[in-house]
């Protein structure tokens, strides 16, 4: 799950990291009570979209910049007039863009160098990772490329914890001394625990600044949280903002389905991401395009099966469905009743190829049988493929 900046930030602030002051606004009627909250001076106007290279963006009626710097809060406020609901378009939302529906206006802070600082899981490793580097504010991927060796890596024995020569190996690499020192450890240390103690999947402040007086502020934030630890973080689930999220994907999670939105015109019903990723390629391989992925476990029910062909058939562009299953654990027999519920449910009017396999297969294909619908049977996968994008070309 994501949040946004300014949601990430009021998380930094619990947990003393320091960062410039800022108030969001969700309406024009809220800019000024947002911007009373913020010292007269130059400010920063900043778009809240689950998306990063904001600053690099445009947006679509041609404006420039989904974060600006302004000289008066006066200009802040006409500057977030510009962003307040319009689309902007970054280098990470694809060519749709994403509406700005929250405005985070922030002191804009006098930069002495620009960092980069991040905690993620390694794989790898299975540890908590800690990169750094000393070139902050561009794209950390390019950086990776060029000069990996002006990046830095810490792992963390998860058991054992942030040991202090670790956090002084990251201070060092940094380059940082005296007061800035001082202040990093601190907030390395208090951005670690915050990682810990949220199930944080990742978090990325770039840039991380130094400014000259010594302070060393997160100027972004960029917070993500593991999906499966949620159930006991209900403060977290609270910063939801389903306005960022595919409402299939939204109707998807409700039946425990993971379902995602692609492109083509045939939409695929599978048990297992395995097999799911499988059926795509399969799709492709006979010449048709894939609609979603769509997985619904190894024990589906009849419900989530009803549920998943709605979904499904919300999505405009799907001229035939696929259901491919293989009954390990799943009862054939109960997806083809749910298959021949559904059907009936939302009056199927699209071609239909079914191919069950294993468990109760037989009886779930006599139950497709006699349901008297028109749906089509596939030997194997490779032969319910072709029948399907037959079908739909
Ligand atoms: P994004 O990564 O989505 O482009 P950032 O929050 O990193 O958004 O903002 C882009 C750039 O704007 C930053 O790299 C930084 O140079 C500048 N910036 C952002 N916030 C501030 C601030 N509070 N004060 C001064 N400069 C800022
Ligand atoms: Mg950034």
């Amino acid at each position: 799950m994501n949040i946004h900046e300014y949601q990430a930030k009021a998380l930094f602030e619990k947990f003393g990291v320091p960062i410039p002051a800022g108030a969001a606004a969700k309406t024009p009627a809220e800019f000024d009570a947002a911007l009373a909250a913020l010292p007269e001076g130059p400010t920063m106007v900043k778009s809240q979209i689950h998306a990063g290279g904001r600053g690099k963006g445009t947006f679509t009626d041609g404006f420039k910049g989904g974060v600006k710097y302004c000289k008066t809060k006066a200009d802040a406020k006409m500057t977030a007039g510009r962003m307040l609901g319009n689309t902007l378009v970054t280098v990470q939302t694809g060519p749709v863009g994403r509406k700005v529906q929250t405005i985070y206006f922030t002191v804009a802070s006098d930069i002495k160098k620009e960092y980069y600082l991040a905690i993620l899981l390694d794989r790898a490793t299975s540890r908590p990772v800690i990169v750094a580097s000393t070139e902050g504010g561009v794209e950390i991927e390019k950086v990776a490329h060029d000069t990996p060796e002006k990046i830095v890596k810490v792992f963390v024995d998860p058991a054992y914890g942030l040991a202090d020569f670790q956090v002084r190996q990251l201070v060092f690499a940094l380059g940082l001394a005296g007061a800035e020192a001082k202040n990093a450890t601190k907030l390395i240390r208090n951005l670690y625990t915050l990682y810990s103690q949220s199930d944080a999947a990742m978090i990325e402040v770039n840039p991380l600044i130094t400014t000259p007086t010594g302070e060393v502020l997160a100027l972004d934030a960029k917070v993500s949280f593991d999906d499966n630890a949620l159930f006991r973080h209900p403060e977290i689930v609270a910063l939801r903002d389903l306005n960022e999220e595919d409402p299939k994907e939204i109707e998807a999670s409700k039946y425990s389905l993971s379902y995602i939105a692609l492109e083509g015109n045939i939409a695929c019903l599978v048990n297992g991401a395995g097999l799911a990723m499988a059926t795509m390629d399969i799709i492709k391989h006979f010449g048709g395009e894939p609609a979603n992925f769509l997985d619904v476990g190894g024990g589906a029910s009849k419900d989530q099966v009803v549920a998943a062909f709605k979904i499904i058939l919300g999505d405009p562009n799907v001229k035939g469905i696929f259901v491919n299953i293989f009954g390990g654990i799943m009862d054939c027999n109960v997806i083809a009743s749910g298959i021949v519920e559904a059907a009936k449910e939302v009056g199927l009017q699209l071609p239909l190829v079914v191919r069950l396999e294993g468990n109760n297969a037989i009886y779930g294909r006599q139950t497709l049988e006699d349901s008297g619908l028109p749906i089509v049977g596939g030997e194997t996968m490779a032969d319910a493929a072709q029948k399907i994008v037959q079908l739909v070309a």
